[in-house]
């Protein structure tokens, strides 16, 4: 049913999914977890206990109303405090933090979810905590409400794992496939939606391979489908792998539902279903530890808020002092200044570096082109990071800065090493800034 489409642009970077073969190995649990309320694209969660509370693996933490996911405790033992801080991201979000007492107790409230309409599906969804687990951090539950007079024709799974050193989807697919596909199918008969694609890099042949196995098994093979895509960065894009797996283009500024897809990660999906099997919410995360500085690299499953020098210290620790230290891939990672941060919902990796850590100096544009050619979304990168540095809000709007999706393949493509993603990147910020002052401006004008 499902074919390949051919789609634009893109780059290759060397792939070092070194710890492919590296089976998940739970950490033993911490001493202390710090919890922020913001682990997810929207308000922040307020805080639900106080200093003091004795908590357990899954006691609800922090909820709100609107555009949130709930956030639960991660290991069981006493909330020592609740303070709002800012963290190294530079936002301001409260953090809850837990002593624990060493036994990761589940919360005996923890029931299996049930549900007989989409509405309480949807709800069941939401009290599991799970959000894009890919890194969007998007709340899935309010992904999975189609707008008024919109529908979903096609799930699209992405299991494409397309930034370099990151395996732990890869693991996810290999160690629990038939939760993958339960999931896959609970989700498209519970929201109604015809069919499933799961899109997966031909770098995972074995994958490809297991899933299509139980998708045999398990008969489903009418709801379910995989489909082996050249690997190409960034082929898990949103945008590019709706393209690749349906043949359809999501307008500029629009979002999947546009194109009657509801995109989510191949891990969150499990997740999903994981919680439908035994109803513990989202409280641990898989992790690939990886780079030169790593002891054991490897893939880790930790509880959400464990502190990142502890997790390095479960992966063997540093061998050497590490230049950089990024949270996420190579390509679309976040550098981090401390190691005293928090593993959130949404990371799927911590690499560690020496020596790829220093980036060539910068020299002049010499107008080649090959950041237009290399932009998966036919934008014009050169044009975006020089109206970005001029502040050109004008410029900015004509160019698209918004339909940018960050993933750098324009500076890994440029020969003059420019930061070109870097420069587009504060562009989105400044126009982001402008138009809500100018909208405020307009407002108070009336
Ligand atoms: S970072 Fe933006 S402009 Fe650059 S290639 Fe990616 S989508 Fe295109
Ligand atoms: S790839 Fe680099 S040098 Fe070539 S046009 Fe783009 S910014 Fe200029």
């Amino acid at each position: 049913m499902f074919s390949l489409h051919k789609t634009k642009g893109g780059v290759h970077p060397p792939q070092h999914k070194d710890t492919r073969d590296c089976p998940v190995v739970y950490v033993q649990p911490p001493k202390q977890v710090r919890i922020p309320l913001n682990m997810h694209i929207g308000a922040p969660c307020t805080p639900c206990v106080s200093v003091g509370d004795h908590v357990y693996v899954g006691t609800l933490i922090g909820d709100g109303t609107g555009l949130c996911a709930p956030i639960h405790a991660s290991i069981s033992g006493t909330v020592t405090s609740v303070a709002t801080e800012e963290l190294p991201t530079g936002q301001t979000a409260p953090v809850v933090e837990i002593e624990g007492d060493g036994k990761m107790e589940q919360d005996p409230n923890i029931t299996k979810p049930t549900y007989t309409t989409k509405e309480e599906f949807i709800d069941c969804v939401r009290a599991s905590g799970v959000v894009g687990l890919g890194g969007a951090s998007f709340p899935t539950w309010f992904k999975m409400k189609a707008p008024e007079g919109k529908k979903f024709d096609y799930l699209v799974v992405n299991g494409m794992e397309c930034e370099p050193f990151i395996t732990s989807d890869f693991r996810q697919m290999m160690e629990h496939a038939g939760r993958v596909i339960d999931g896959c199918t609970r989700i498209v008969e519970a929201l109604d939606i015809p069919s499933a694609v799961i899109g997966i890099e031909d770098n995972k042949p074995e994958a490809v391979e297991l899933l299509n196995k139980t998708i045999a098994e398990k008969g489903v093979g009418d709801k379910v489908e995989v489909l082996a895509v050249p690997t190409k960065y960034p082929a898990g894009g949103e945008k590019v792998l709706i393209m690749a797996t349906t043949g359809r283009a999501v307008p500029a500024g629009g979002l999947p539902v546009d194109a009657g897809c509801l995109v989510m990660n191949v891990t969150s999906v499990s997740r999903v279903e994981e919680y439908f099997r035994y109803g513990e919410p989202l409280v641990r995360k898989t992790i690939t530890v990886a780079g030169d500085c790593v002891g054991k690299p490897g893939n880790y499953r930790v509880p959400i808020g464990m502190n990142v020098r502890d997790v390095i210290e479960e992966a063997g620790g540093l061998t050497k002092e590490p230049k950089k230290v990024l949270m996420g891939g190579p390509m679309m990672g976040r550098a981090i200044s401390s190691l005293d941060c928090p593993v959130l919902k949404a990371n799927n990796a911590i690499l560690c570096w020496d020596d790829l850590a220093v980036l060539p100096e910068q020299s002049p544009c010499i107008k080649c082109g090959r950041c237009v050619r290399a932009c998966p979304l036919s934008l014009d990168p050169c044009g975006l990071a020089v109206a970005s540095n001029n502040h050109d809000l004008v410029k900015l709007d004509e160019l698209g800065v918004m339909n940018c999706m960050d993933c750098g393949s324009c500076a890994y493509a440029c020969p003059a090493h420019r930061r070109i993603n870097n420069a587009i990147r504060n562009g989105k910020a400044f126009y982001r800034t402008e138009t809500r002052r100018l909208a405020e401006e307009a407002k108070g004008g009336n």
